[in-house]
């Protein structure tokens, strides 16, 4: 991940070597210098000159290690390194149907609010849906006595085809317009760096840094809930494909000529097992009354319904259709099953799992391991934090005077 935004952004050497540090103390909470160099596999110097920057920019500070044992030789407490949380605010957005959720944390990660700003249109034009996420923003900030200007990044969770590096939404299911540029609409109305991602991204991000992904190499992390998504991790790194768009397990097709999916194709997973696609099915079976909801659906299922039943029966089969097309392509070390419609326990049942063994190619060797795990909008929000925090380091670590040479 970090090799993405170092490539994209174009670092010098310099600049190179101040993040790995940086991001290594972030990974160990707090490290002396010369553990940093070993375990870097760099000289002593190099890290002295990297820590010098970053302790003079106020991104890390000393602090004393406490207790003997860590002391050195002489006695004397070691000088350890860590992250300054006061360095920055960071924002972490989730944009739902109902809601934007906003989660402030400082440079540490250390969680300092929760926000929800209720939306009344999921689907904005890309001019209301900034000055929305400025609103919610400015709301969370309020919340603490801040203010919006004290932001040194916002970092912006959605649904659809996004391309990350260029803050540029090929398609969303939140937006009126297809192939907004933000980038210039953010800087508008924005006053720090804001930054756009795939929802679903985010999430594999969280899972990486404090999930259930942490140091796996290969994963996926499936998210059911208005629409399908996926992020995928392979040898350590979010793949999002050349466009930015191809994690797109949802429009990945299960049927021909079938369900029309939100999209505007048919036939694509989506269609069968998303919210809406649920509620959509319930409803053409004409109860008399209308089901609002997934939950409605699921109790109706579960107090012995039979359409209520049928539909969430074909949802878990072609999900399990698609989980087991994922193995097969993927060979993953674990699939994790996660939002909101996973609190339900359809598209996990003994049934779905058995479906899923019997469609991946059969080899003398056990199944990748497949985990539900319920975070909710937490963790979409915690997620774009922890990629809000990267992107901010990053610029941060390129602003940088350079320390005395
Ligand atoms: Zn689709």
């Amino acid at each position: 991940m970090l090799k993405r935004n170092v490539s994209s952004i174009s670092l010098d050497q310099r600049e190179v070597t101040r993040l790995r540090v940086l991001e290594h103390i972030r990974t160990k909470g707090a490290i002396s210098r010369i553990d940093i160099a070993s375990e870097l596999q760099t000289s002593p110097a190099t890290v002295t000159a990297a820590t010098a920057d970053l302790i003079s920019a106020g991104m890390i500070k000393e602090t004393e290690s406490d207790g003997t044992a860590r002391a050195s030789k002489r006695g004397r407490p070691r000088v350890l390194l860590q992250l300054d949380g006061n360095f920055s605010l960071v924002a972490g957005l989730k944009v739902a149907r109902h809601q934007i959720s906003v989660l402030l944390v400082d440079f540490a990660g250390a969680e300092i609010t929760s926000f929800e700003h209720p939306l009344t249109n999921p689907c904005m034009d890309p001019h209301t849906f900034t000055e929305t996420v400025r609103k919610s923003v400015e709301g969370a900030c309020a919340s603490i006595g801040r203010s919006i200007d004290d932001m040194a990044g916002i970092s912006i969770g959605i649904a659809g085809l996004v391309d990350a590096e260029r803050n540029f939404v090929h398609w969303s299911s939140s937006l009126t317009d297809r192939n907004v540029d933000f980038g210039p609409l953010l800087s508008g109305h924005l006053p720090c760096p804001a930054f756009v991602e795939n929802d679903t991204n985010l999430i594999a991000k969280a899972e990486q840094l404090f999930g259930l992904g942490k140091e796996l190499k290969n994963f996926l992390v499936i998210t059911v809930e208005h629409g399908v998504g996926m992020g995928i991790v392979l040898d350590g790194k979010l793949h999002r494909g050349e466009r930015g768009c191809g994690a797109e397990f949802g429009h990945t097709k299960v049927q021909l000529e079938g369900a029309l999916c939100q999209c505007g194709q048919r036939g694509c997973l989506e269609a069968y097992v998303g919210d809406y696609a649920l509620i959509r099915e319930a409803n053409i079976a004409g109860h008399g009354n209308e089901v609002q909801s997934v939950a409605d659906v699921y109790a109706n299922a579960k107090s012995g319904d039979a359409r209520s039943v049928s539909v969430l029966d074909r949802a878990g089969k072609m999900f399990a259709m698609g989980v087991s097309n994922l193995i097969n392509l993927f060979d993953p070390e674990l699939i994790i099953l996660s939002g909101a419609q996973m609190k339900f326990d359809y598209l996990s049942s003994p049934e779905v799992m058995t479906r899923i063994r019997q469609g991946v190619a059969d080899v003398d060797a056990p199944l990748p391991e497949i985990k539900v795990h319920h975070w909710g909008d937490t963790l979409f929000t915690k997620g774009a934090a922890a990629y809000g925090i990267e992107q901010v380091s990053i610029l941060k670590v390129k602003e940088l005077a350079s320390h005395a040479d």
